[in-house]
């Protein structure tokens, strides 16, 4: 039996440091870590994240601001709001999220965001940084950041030896999560959609991080035995068993079947998605530092 990884807990632990530095900052007289998000539309799905992450800002004692806006807003509207938030002194984060309607693009948006209030990471240079391993200075995307800290819970911050495999090439997940299992050292390998008998290649890895959103693709036959499992995805899928219409969620790895070979393995829910708003915060707290010109914090 597989050890569990909880990310709740783990979550847990990391908003407890955000408000313990947030008091940090405001005994000395430097003011509140400032968060931005804005929204564009009514996506239900996007709604909620907002919401929640809007919440755990103002738990953390953040200077919290949600901007809703029409989903008919243009790219234009959408980018003076972006270049308000970046002259605005009190804001250290902004986070537009994501999908927009279709009259915006995205990367253009994206790319508006001052790269030093870029808490989610996507702007080019937070990019560039990670992938030249300049992680001292770089926003890192919450949800591969979380997992990273998930895997150093179970296997420490040096990974040399270790052959990591992640399943997914996303800008948002696999992508720098592969940077970041090569800058701790690991032997990196993503696989897609494209590659050639993945389930031979998982069972090479002793991390295996699965990012493809397609539920319990990863069976237990396709972990190495003693590996660490990292499930990112979240799908949910018809549950008849609870009744009519009712629904669950599963990750992408099929979780009873891979707990019985792993040495320790993320649940869905309750692995990596409690830790996706808890780096978000981590990354808020870290920019109004920075911005205070005080050290940057670890976590
Ligand atoms: P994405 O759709 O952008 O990327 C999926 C990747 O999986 C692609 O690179 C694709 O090549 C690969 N893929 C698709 N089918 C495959 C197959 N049959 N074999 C191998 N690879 C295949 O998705 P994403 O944004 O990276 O998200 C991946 C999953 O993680 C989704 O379930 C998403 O909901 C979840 N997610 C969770 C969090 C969180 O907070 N826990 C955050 C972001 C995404």
């Amino acid at each position: 039996m597989a050890q569990v990884i909880d990310g709740k807990n783990v979550a847990e632990e990391v908003v407890r440091k955000v408000k313990a530095l947030t008091g940090d900052l405001a005994a000395q007289g430097k003011g509140k870590p400032g968060l931005a998000v804005v929204i564009v539309g009514e996506d239900p799905a996007s709604q909620v994240y907002v919401a929640s992450k809007s919440r755990t800002a103002k738990e953390c004692g953040f200077h919290s601001v949600q901007h809703t806006l029409d989903a008919a807003t243009t790219q234009a509207e959408l980018l003076a709001l972006i270049s308000r938030l970046n002259a605005d002194p009190e804001i250290h984060g902004i986070l537009v999220q994501l999908p927009l309607p279709g009259q915006i693009d995205a990367g253009t948006v994206i790319q508006a965001i001052a790269p030093e209030k870029d808490v989610d990471g996507f702007h080019f240079i937070n990019v560039g940084k990670l992938g030249t391993g300049e992680l001292e200075t770089a926003f890192v995307p919450c949800t591969p950041a979380g997992s990273m800290l998930l895997i150093e819970r179970v296997r420490g911050k040096d990974l040399s030896g270790l052959n990591a495999v992640v399943i997914g090439r996303s800008n948002i997940v696999g992508k720098p999560m592969a940077n970041l299992l090569l800058s701790a050292n690991c032997t990196v390998t993503v696989a897609h959609s494209r590659t050639r008998d993945l389930p031979a290649l998982a069972r090479t890895a002793d991390i295996l991080v699965a990012a493809v959103g397609r539920p319990e693709m990863v069976r237990g036959d396709w972990v190495k035995p003693g590996a660490t499992v990292i499930d990112v995805g979240i799908n949910r899928i018809p549950a008849p068993e609870k009744g009519e219409g009712k629904t669950r969620l599963v990750g992408d790895v099929a979780y009873a079947e891979a707990e019985k070979v792993a040495g320790a393995i993320t649940p869905v829910p309750g692995g990596v998605g409690p830790m996706t708003i808890a780096m978000l915060m981590a990354n808020t707290v870290v920019s109004a530092y920075l911005a205070a010109g005080l050290d940057r914090p670890s976590f």
